[in-house]
């Protein structure tokens, strides 16, 4: 899988692929990351890459031209077979769901905006889609591009071992089950007595109504659209 990275903070991303997971797969040659900075297409001698607004309002928008050359200068022909994503609050949000359909993509593209956004016509061009990472404001996307490639290399064949893929949050439409480990007991809590019985069909059974549970109280949305299924 390849990944290209448009921003205008490369630095943003030297430490969190440098680490565990991501670094393995790029050292293991599953995943290529490439980082671009839009800087390079910015005009003039300050090489600027943002104006104020149509219409008025605050703050300063992204310009069109500087991303959509820089794209074009990075994936050339490619273009056509790379899943354009740009970062937005106002995006389809990324669901486990929607990771799994884009480690499914033979190459990802990931615009990461900041100030007040990015002018439309960038995404109308590229035919991106707009994707959020939760319902809430960050100031740039590049912790939300990071957090993509992330939950999409770790499906990757041969980046984790795929028993611990298997019962995950979010697979079914369920939260996961608590974890215990060593100490079995520590000030006064103990391990529920069940994990230490050593009764798989049991521990199953608890782990399901457990994850059932939390899921109920604190996800009730999830709990609602299974039951429309
Ligand atoms: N004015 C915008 C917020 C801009 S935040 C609005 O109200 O919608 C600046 C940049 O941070 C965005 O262009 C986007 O790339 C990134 N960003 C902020 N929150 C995000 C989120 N929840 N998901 C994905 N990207 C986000």
């Amino acid at each position: 899988m390849k990944f290209d990275i448009f921003t205008i903070f490369p630095a943003m991303f030297e430490s969190p692929f440098a680490e565990s997971i991501i670094r393995r797969a790029i050292e293991r040659e599953i995943i290529d990351i490439r980082i671009h900075d839009i800087r390079d297409h910015g005009v003039g001698v300050h090489r600027a890459v943002d104006d104020t607004p149509f219409g008025g309002g605050p703050g300063m928008v992204m310009c069109a031209p500087p991303i959509i050359e820089s794209v074009e200068e990075a994936l050339g022909d490619e273009l056509q077979e790379t899943t354009m994503l740009v970062m937005s609050p106002s995006g389809e949000r990324l669901t486990q769901a929607l990771v799994t359909q884009l480690a499914a993509a033979p190459r990802i593209g990931i615009i990461c905006g900041r100030y007040e956004g990015i002018d439309q016509r960038v995404a109308d061009y590229l035919q991106a889609r707009d994707v959020s990472i939760g319902d809430y404001v960050v100031s740039g996307g590049e912790l939300p591009a990071a957090i993509v490639v992330d939950a999409v290399t770790r499906l990757l064949p041969g980046v984790i071992n795929s028993a611990s893929l298997g019962d995950e949050s979010h697979l079914e439409g369920l939260l996961e089950y608590p974890h215990y480990t060593r100490p079995a007991e520590y000030r006064d809590m103990r391990v529920p007595d069940v994990l230490l019985s050593g009764h798989h069909a049991n521990i199953r059974a608890w782990r399901r109504a457990m994850a059932e549970a939390r899921t109920r109280k604190r996800r009730p949305d999830l709990v609602e659209s299974t039951d429309d299924q």
